[in-house]
């Protein structure tokens, strides 16, 4: 049987919801320090590599916490994000601003907490010149076009909203140079949830071959290319996770040839990860409701899209355990479905799993990236507490379960009786 493995046991998970009712994320802080540990690890042949956690992927300041004292910085996107940041206590280098269709506010905090700020647009290097003056150091995005082949979730890069055509980096980075912009950095990103290992190596030969080609056309030398997010991660139990050590290597390899031998090192190396970091990580439990048998079998749970909506987005596989089922047979076909009136809230469609009862737990894997976070409020349905094990077994709640009261907050009641119709 195909299974994944849980940081708990059925008695551990039940012990800790007497104190936090389902459903719930929880998150393992030993298996993400890990993780980190490995990734930096994988890379330690670049002085100055950075990985920033692409923070709309779990934005808990105490995921940040921990991943920060990993030597991780943060990607952010908005101004909410970069709020976060700050409040964390991060700032300068330790900060990302990749955005689109950007603010003037967002990138005033971006500059004001000394962030590094990646354009999204050649339009915004005069934006940001106007508005809140160029900082020293800038970043680019780059689309590489026709170039590269997309994947699903992000597409080809010729449709996407993303970054600057070849020429307009070029031209971008001679705009910088002139107007006294010293120092450089390069970004691409045109991959989401990729298990091709080569992919990233492909990618990062395109950067560095750009590079080499600003510094033949402009003179300048860029000090760091940022290889984005997008890294995938074995949502199936019979996938097979990106081989890192693999990639680092493949990266190497082109850095030696390409930017060594052109005389332009060091570069130090970013990605930017949501995913790869915290995804296989994070779990939401959750409790079955009701089993609902009509021209299908139906196991509905307190959990619904809300919590996790990627299945119901992306007819997403999301592997799901029954804590205590382990051993039992796979006999009987679900859709496992959530309470929202929207027929595709669904966590599995025919899914084999041992027969269910109300009130047996289940475990949804994969959730710890681009899981709460995505979350919204339809339907008046509340978006859930955050917990992280930590690695002595005790767990903390890092963020509390949304309240009625907290769905009503944007509301004037009050105002509702001087309003007369
Ligand atoms: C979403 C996003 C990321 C993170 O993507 P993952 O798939 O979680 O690694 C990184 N950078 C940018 C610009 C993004 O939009």
């Amino acid at each position: 049987m195909a299974s994944k493995n849980l940081p708990f046991s059925k008695e551990q998970i039940e012990k800790i919801i007497e104190n936090h009712p389902t459903p719930f994320h929880i998150y393992d802080e030993k298996a993400i320090r890990e993780n980190a540990r490995y990734f930096k690890n994988a890379f330690s042949w670049n002085k100055g590599f950075k990985e920033y956690y692409a923070i709309k992927a779990a934005p808990n300041p105490y995921l940040m916490k921990v991943l920060r004292e990993e030597g991780f910085g943060i990607d952010c996107s908005s101004v909410a994000e970069l709020e976060l940041a700050k409040r964390v206590g991060m700032s300068g280098d330790e900060i990302m601003l990749t955005s689109n269709d950007t603010p003037a506010n967002e990138f005033q905090l971006a500059k004001d907490l000394g962030a590094i700020i990646n354009l999204d647009d050649i339009a915004h290097i005069d934006f940001v010149d106007k508005n809140v003056g160029l900082p020293d150091t800038i970043c680019m995005r780059y689309n590489p076009g026709d170039l590269k082949e997309g994947n699903l979730i992000i597409g080809h890069p010729e449709d996407a909203k993303y970054g600057f055509t070849h020429e307009q980096i070029i031209e971008g980075y001679q705009i910088l140079k002139a107007k006294g912009v010293k120092h450089f950095g390069i970004h691409t990103m045109v991959a989401s949830n990729e298990l091709d290992s080569d992919y990233f190596i492909e990618t990062a030969e395109i950067l560095f071959n750009l590079i080499v080609e600003v510094y033949e056309k402009t003179g300048i030398k860029i000090e760091f290319a940022n290889l984005g997010g997008g890294i995938g991660i074995p949502y199936k139990p019979e996938d097979k996770a990106v081989d890192l050590e693999y990639v680092s290597a493949g990266i190497k390899k082109l850095y030696e040839e390409k930017i060594e031998a052109n005389g332009i090192a060091p570069l130090k190396l970013f990605f930017e990860l949501g995913r790869a970091i915290t995804g296989p990580y994070g779990y939401l439990v959750t409790k079955v409701r009701h089993i609902k048998n009509t021209y299908k079998s139906f196991a509905g749970l307190d959990a619904c899209m809300v919590n996790l909506m990627r299945p119901a987005l992306y007819g997403a596989y999301h592997h799901i355990s029954v804590p205590g089922k382990e051993n039992e047979p796979l006999s009987e076909k679900y859709d496992v479905t959530g309470s929202l009136c929207e027929n595709n809230d669904k966590f599995a469609i025919g899914r084999m799993l041992p027969e269910l009862e109300p009130n047996d737990i289940l475990v949804i894997h994969d959730a710890g990236a681009h899981g709460h976070s995505m979350g919204f409020n339809y339907n008046g349905k509340l978006k859930s507490a955050e917990l992280l094990l930590r690695e002595n077994g005790e767990v903390t709640q890092i963020r509390r379960a949304e309240t009625i009261k907290d769905y009503f907050a944007t509301l004037d009641f009050e105002g509702l009786n001087d309003f007369s119709v």
